[in-house]
């Protein structure tokens, strides 16, 4: 599967690639409407708007940890906003001129998958505002036992 991305072509291959008709499956077709198509979901139409429990914030598309309730903050954009990565590493940033703007896109680094854009007007010492699709993340709440960290098999997660 051929892909190409205009601008920044030369970014790192994510770690999971699958054909767009797989995701196209696996996704929603909102989720795959931002998540493989880079488009914006509704303001104040995704779940996580208002969510203010505690827990962590993985990629709706590869399950990747993004993004902590501790760096979440209300922007009254209406797309949940945070101050900053969980982990740095676990997005990449790239240039986007689309729209007549120049503004930096947020793309999950593990699977390429376009989560939002990352704005210096966020009023935390960071400076940022990742502005960020409900529909591209995926929430999991902390529990009293379970740290936040990038588990791919959560140990109290029931099995059938
Ligand atoms: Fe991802």
């Amino acid at each position: 599967m051929r892909k190409s991305r205009a601008s920044t072509a030369a970014a790192s291959a994510p770690q999971v690639s699958k054909p767009d008709e797989q995701w196209r499956q696996e996704l929603t077709p909102l989720q795959y409407s931002v998540l493989r198509q880079a488009h914006t979901e509704r303001p104040f139409t995704g779940e996580y708007v208002q969510n203010h429990q505690d827990g962590f914030y993985r990629c709706a598309g590869c399950g990747s940890e993004l993004f902590r309730s501790d760096a979440k903050f209300d922007s009254g954009t209406g797309w949940p906003s945070f101050s900053e990565p969980a982990v740095a590493e676990a997005v990449e940033l790239r240039t986007d001129h689309s729209l007549f703007m120049r503004r930096t896109e947020v793309v999950c680094r593990r699977c390429g998958g376009h989560l939002g854009h990352v704005f210096p007007d966020g009023p935390t010492p960071t400076g940022d505002r990742y502005c960020i699709n409900s529909c591209s993340l995926a929430f999991e709440p902390a529990t009293a036992s379970e740290q936040p960290g990038d588990v791919t098999d959560r140990p109290g997660a029931a099995r059938d």
